[in-house]
């Protein structure tokens, strides 16, 4: 017996809906390359996105055609971002950050018609046009005034959405209809598109929203650090105007004091990034002596959060930190580091140890342990295994059929990281398979080593990888790069990583880099550290 409720297909543009009509004067910050400051609201980002669905329209975009913005996160961002997919079109989003092979690679497999462009990608779209067939037209985000100069033909995205009407008719169509496209980074092997649903970024945003996740609400001042072109910036795009929250989008600047002077000015109460943006942050709060104004909870996850973070925002700044576990494939957030009700009793250094795991996960998600033949694993918080999931919002196969079939025999999809769950449901991921330290047949975990090296106080930023070694297969090394002004030498990692590693897990040397290499998402590029350190042999 079916039952006798409304359909009411779940499409993304009823958030866009809901905040105009009811959060209209909500605002949304942006803040351009060159720090201007310009203030929007809900009601005339759902016009802008309006005459951009009217723009695309009559440029010949059809259902289904892919519409490409490379850019920073903006209002003008967000305006194409909902005008394309609410039409039917699939919005596909460039990261500027990669090499501009990458880049040519990912818009030729997508196929991508129109390109909207932040000026400050002139150049970059300059050398990529050429490589990029399929591009008919570029649209930079800005006004006739900072339309940049190219041997090219561009449009300011002012002029061109000036004349079109503010009355389109949005969704109307199957809830599974394509809504959004993105590529992994291809850390291994071409980058993979992810083409995400209507359905699933609408199931995403309100799993994301639940108290123990996100819990954004219309009194949150949300400053969106995570770009866009990374994963629907964690499902932000959707679920902060889904409750009316400020939106606040920082544009190209990053750095430590362009943050914090966001977060004070703007009264930021909630915001979320990788590691290495927030790392940035304190150094800068250090040296500067400034705080966080009423920032309360910042959510981290990307990569793993070093304890030090942790406990630096709680003590220092009275700000919680909360991480998650995501991946492209997943929307991206699946699990949640946020206290069960058992460790919210515990003591406070048994509650951080837990804020250090990825968490529990997200209602509507299975969750598995397997080995390599897909036998499961128990949940004993110490034999780790491959980490499989499956659910609504987990990739069911790549755009293009590329990397063939990506489930197991019961649904799961493999995430390529290898986890523990222990006894209270919490997940940990241990490394990335492709990350882990074999030495005499058992796993180092690479991120464990990485996260106590950090924790040194001369060290910023610290990375393990595995070396060919005669006897034990591979052995760990540490590759440190110290702070500004700061000293640090082996032995002082050494004796700093004693007792809290096992002996046989301790790094055979101990390297200091003037640089840790960082890839397009703002994580530690392994695979840019082991093209360096080729030809490296151990002491
Ligand atoms: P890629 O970096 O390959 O483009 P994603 O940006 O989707 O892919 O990153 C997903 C990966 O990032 C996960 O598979 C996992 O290895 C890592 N990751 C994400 N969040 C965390 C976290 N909180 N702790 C440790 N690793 C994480």
């Amino acid at each position: 017996m079916l039952g006798l409720m409304q359909h009411g297909a779940l499409t993304v543009d009823k958030f866009l809906d809901h905040a105009a009509t009811w959060h209209g004067a909500r605002e949304i910050v942006s803040r351009d390359a060159n720090g201007v400051v310009t203030r929007d609201n809900y009601a005339a980002l759902h016009a802008a996105a309006k005459r951009v669905s009217s723009g695309l329209a009559r440029a010949g975009i059809r259902p289904g055609d892919r519409v490409a913005t490379m850019g920073w996160n903006s209002a003008r961002h967000l305006a194409v971002w909902y005008g394309a997919a609410n039409m039917g079109a699939v919005l596909h989003t460039l990261n500027p950050r990669l090499f501009l092979e990458q880049i040519a690679y990912i818009a030729n497999h997508a196929g991508d018609r129109i390109l909207f462009a932040d000026p400050s990608c002139a150049e970059l779209v300059g050398q990529l046009l050429p490589q990029a067939p399929t591009i008919e037209r570029v649209i930079f985000l800005c006004d006739a005034t900072d339309l940049p100069k190219t041997d090219y033909a561009a449009t300011a995205f002012e002029s061109w959405i000036a004349g079109e009407p503010a009355e389109f008719t949005w969704g109307g169509f199957d809830e599974n209809t394509a809504c959004g496209l993105c590529y992994t980074s291809g850390t291994t092997g071409n980058p993979k598109g992810v083409l995400y649903a209507h359905r699933s970024n609408f199931i995403h945003a309100l799993m994301t929203l639940q108290a123990d996740a996100l819990a954004l609400s219309a009194r949150d001042n949300v400053l969106m650090v995570v770009p866009m072109y990374h994963a629907n910036a964690w499902g932000m795009v959707y679920s902060a105007p889904a409750v009316g929250a400020k939106l606040v989008l920082p544009g190209q600047r990053m750095d430590g004091e362009s943050l914090v002077n966001l977060i004070e000015e703007e009264e930021i109460t909630f915001s979320s990034a990788v590691p290495t943006i927030w790392q940035g942050v304190l150094h800068y709060l250090k040296s500067s002596g400034r705080g966080l104004g009423g920032l309360k909870r910042v959510v981290i996850g990307g990569s793993a959060v070093p304890e030090m973070l942790i406990r630096t925002f709680g003590d220092d700044y009275g700000v919680e930190v909360i991480q998650g576990w995501g991946m492209t494939e997943t929307s991206p957030l699946a699990t949640i580091s946020s206290p069960s009700a058992e460790v919210a009793a515990m003591d406070k250094d048994a509650r951080v140890h837990y804020a250090t795991k990825q968490g529990r996960l997200l209602a509507g998600l299975e969750l598995k342990l397997t080995d390599d033949a897909g036998n499961r694993l128990p949940h004993d918080g110490k034999t780790p295994g491959r980490l499989m999931i499956k659910g609504p919002t987990i990739v069911a196969s790549y755009f293009g059929g590329e990397g063939g079939e990506v489930l197991d025999a019961e649904g799961f999809f493999d995430t390529g990281d290898v986890s523990t769950i222990d006894d209270k449901g919490y997940m940990q991921i241990t490394d990335r398979a492709k990350d882990v330290v074999k030495s005499g047949g058992e796993w180092i975990s690479s991120i464990e080593i990485e996260n106590i090296a950090t924790g040194h106080p001369a060290v910023a930023l610290a990375a393990v990888i595995g070396v060919a070694h005669p006897k034990w297969d591979e052995r760990p090394i540490l590759l440190c790069q110290l702070k500004p002004g700061a000293n640090a030498c082996r032995d002082d990692l050494n004796a700093y990583l004693d007792g809290k590693i096992a002996k046989w897990w301790m790094p055979d040397d101990v390297l200091f880099v003037p640089e840790i290499p960082l890839g397009a998402t703002g994580k530690i590029d392994k695979k840019l550290i082991r093209q360096r350190m080729e030809g490296y042999t151990l002491p």
